[in-house]
C-alpha cells in the first residue's frame, strides 16, 4: 500500500476477540486438587502429580467443568456437538510442565453461537466461533524486573490445571467500546450462570486480535468477505484483564495501525503486550501458526457424548430476559429494571421484595434507597441478603404508616446498614414510631400558643405562615408526624 492511497483511503476497524474464562468450579479440570487459593497460601501446595505433569499421571475429567461449559454453550445460543474430544497443544514453557496443554481442537465443547449487544442504542449481534475447553497454566513470577530483566523466574503451580473456557469470536467488531460493552455482557452472563467469579483475579483475560480493512471493501450490509479479512494483517494483543483494559489497549493499537498506515509502512502480523502500566502495546514476537503446536488426540481421555447434557442442563433466566420480564410482569421502566437485574442477586433480591409489596414500592426501596445507601458504603446486595426479611418489615412499617417515609429512609436504614440492627430496635431507641393522633394534637395546640404572631398572619391571609406552624409540629414529633394530616388539624384548630 503506498502512502497516497492511504491519504485517499479511510479505513474499517476489525477486532475478534479470544477470552479465556476461569470457572468457578471447587476443583481443577483433570485433578483433585482445589482451584480456590486459601489466605496468604504458599506456592505449589495445591499439586498433585497431575497437575506437575509427572510422568505417568492420568487425567480424570472433571463433571462440573464440562456442565459450566455446556451452560456457556447454551447462553451463548452455540450449538452442542454430538461428541467432544481433547487434543494436546504441543509448547514448551516453564509454567506448562507437560510441554503440552490439554484443549480442545476440531471438536470444541461449543460452535457458533453468538451475543447480542447493545452500544448508543444500536443493538449488534457478535457472532461465536467456538468456545472450548482447558486447562490454565501455572504463573510465573519475575523477580527484580520484568520477563527481560529480571535476574530470577519462580513458577507456581496453584493455578495450573484450574479450568478455563475459552470464547472465540468472529472479527465481528468495529470499535473498541463494542468489545467493552460485550466483555461487560458476558461477565453479567457469566455471572448469572453462576460459573465465573469476576472478583477472583485473572478470572477473565482477553487476547485481542485487530486489523484496518480499507472501507471500499466492506460490503453494504456492513459484513466483510473471507477472504479480505484472512488477508488482513492483523495484531494479537495479550495480557489483556478487564473491561476498560480491552477498550485502551485496543483504542491504542487502532492509532498505531493507523499511524503506521499513514507513514506507509506495512502493519506486521504480530502478538504484541499490553502494558497496562505504561498504556501501550509492546512487540513480544512473530505470530505462531496452528501448525507450530503439532495438535494430536489425547489418548488418555475417551471422547466425550455430550449432545445430550444439553437438555438436563438447565439454565437460569439470562439478564435480558430478565430485565424485559421486569418491564412487563412489573412496569417498571427501562432503567429501573436495568438496575433491578443488575446481578442475578439483586434481582433476587428485588423479587423477594415485591412479592410481598406493591412493585413499585418495592422498585424504589431496592433500586433507589438500599442500592444507593449500599453503594455509598462500598457494599453489595450479597452483604445483606441475609437480612431480606428484616429489610422486608421496614417497608411493612413504612407501608402500614408506623414509621414516616423520611424516618426509614434516612435514619432506619442508613442505621441498619452501619449498625446491623433491626428496624424495630432502631425505632425504639430514636424514638422513631409514629406518634398518635392525641398526641400530634398536644404538638399543634403547643405550636398554636407558642407563636402567635404566626396565627395572625395566617388570619391575615399570609400563606407561609400555616407552612412555618406545620414544620413547628413536625418538629415537636421529630418528623413522626404525617405532614398531611398536620396541615388539617392546624386548618381545622385555626379555624374554631
Ligand atoms: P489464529 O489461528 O491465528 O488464532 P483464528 O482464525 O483462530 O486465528 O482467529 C483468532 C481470532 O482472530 C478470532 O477471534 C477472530 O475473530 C480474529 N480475527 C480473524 N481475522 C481477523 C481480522 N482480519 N482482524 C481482526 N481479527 C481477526
Ligand atoms: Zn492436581
Ligand atoms: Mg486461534
Amino acid at each position: 500500500m503506498t502512502a497516497k492511497a492511504v491519504e485517499t483511503h479511510e479505513y474499517e476497524v476489525v477486532i475478534g476477540l479470544e477470552v479465556h474464562v476461569q470457572l468457578e468450579t471447587s476443583t481443577k479440570i483433570f485433578c483433585g486438587c482445589s482451584t480456590t487459593a486459601g489466605e496468604d497460601e504458599a506456592p505449589n501446595t495445591r499439586t498433585c502429580p497431575v497437575c506437575l505433569g509427572l510422568p505417568g499421571a492420568l487425567p480424570v475429567l472433571n463433571e462440573g467443568a464440562v456442565e459450566a461449559a455446556v451452560k456457556i454453550g447454551k447462553a451463548l445460543d452455540a450449538a452442542i456437538p454430538e461428541r467432544t474430544t481433547f487434543h494436546r497443544k504441543n509448547y514448551y514453557y516453564p509454567d506448562l510442565p507437560k510441554n503440552f496443554q490439554l484443549t480442545q481442537y476440531d471438536a470444541p465443547i461449543c460452535q457458533q453461537g453468538s451475543l447480542e449487544i447493545s452500544v448508543e442504542d444500536q443493538t449488534r449481534k457478535i457472532g461465536i466461533t467456538r468456545a472450548h475447553l482447558e486447562e490454565d497454566p501455572g504463573s510465573l513470577q519475575h523477580k527484580g524486573g520484568n520477563i527481560d530483566t529480571a535476574e530470577a523466574t519462580l513458577i507456581n503451580y496453584n493455578r495450573a490445571g484450574t479450568p478455563l473456557v475459552e470464547i472465540v469470536t468472529e472479527p465481528d467488531f468495529r470499535s473498541p467500546a463494542e468489545t467493552r460493552a460485550f466483555l461487560a455482557k458476558l461477565e453479567d452472563v457469566l455471572e448469572y450462570l453462576g460459573v465465573f467469579d469476576a472478583t477472583r483475579d485473572g478470572s477473565l483475560r482477553v487476547d485481542a486480535n485487530i486489523s484496518l480493512v480499507e472501507s471500499d471493501e466492506v460490503e453494504d450490509d456492513g459484513s466483510i468477505s473471507e477472504a479480505v479479512l484472512a488477508d488482513a494483517n492483523r495484531t494479537e494483543v495479550k495480557n489483556i484483564s478487564s473491561h476498560k483494559g480491552a477498550e485502551k489497549a485496543l483504542a491504542y493499537e487502532v492509532t498505531r495501525q493507523k499511524n503506521a498506515v499513514r507513514r506507509g509502512r506495512e502493519i506486521e502480523t504480530e502478538t504484541r503486550h499490553w502494558d497496562e502500566s505504561r498504556g501501550i502495546t509492546v512487540s513480544m514476537r512473530s505470530k505462531e501458526s496452528e501448525a507450530d503446536y503439532r495438535y494430536f488426540r489425547e489418548a488418555d481421555l475417551p471422547p466425550l457424548e455430550v449432545s445430550h447434557w444439553k437438555d438436563e442442563i438447565p439454565i437460569p433466566e439470562l439478564p435480558d430476559a430478565r430485565r424485559e420480564r421486569f418491564k412487563t410482569a412489573f412496569g417498571l421502566d427501562a432503567e429501573s429494571a436495568s438496575k433491578l437485574t443488575s446481578t442475578k442477586e439483586v434481582a433476587d433480591f428485588f423479587e423477594a421484595v415485591a412479592e410481598r409489596f406493591d412493585a413499585e414500592l418495592a422498585a424504589t426501596w431496592v433500586a433507589d434507597n438500599l442500592l444507593g445507601e449500599l453503594n455509598y458504603r462500598d457494599m453489595e446486595i450479597t452483604d445483606v441478603e441475609s437480612r431480606l426479611e428484616e429489610f422486608q418489615r421496614l417497608i411493612g412499617l413504612v407501608d402500614s404508616d408506623e414509621v414516616t417515609v423520611k424516618n426509614a429512609e434516612e435514619v432506619v436504614l442508613r442505621e441498619m446498614l452501619d449498625s446491623g440492627d433491626d428496624p424495630e430496635t432502631i425505632i425504639d431507641r430514636e424514638g422513631l414510631g409514629k406518634a398518635d393522633d392525641g398526641e400530634i394534637e398536644g404538638f399543634v395546640l403547643e405550636a398554636i400558643e407558642e407563636n402567635p404572631e404566626a396565627v395572625e398572619d395566617y388570619h391575615n391571609g399570609e400563606g407561609g405562615a400555616l407552612n412555618f406552624l406545620v414544620g413547628q409540629v413536625m418538629q415537636k414529633s421529630k418528623g413522626s408526624a404525617d405532614p398531611g394530616s398536620v396541615n388539617e388539624l392546624l386548618r381545622t384548630e385555626l379555624a374554631e
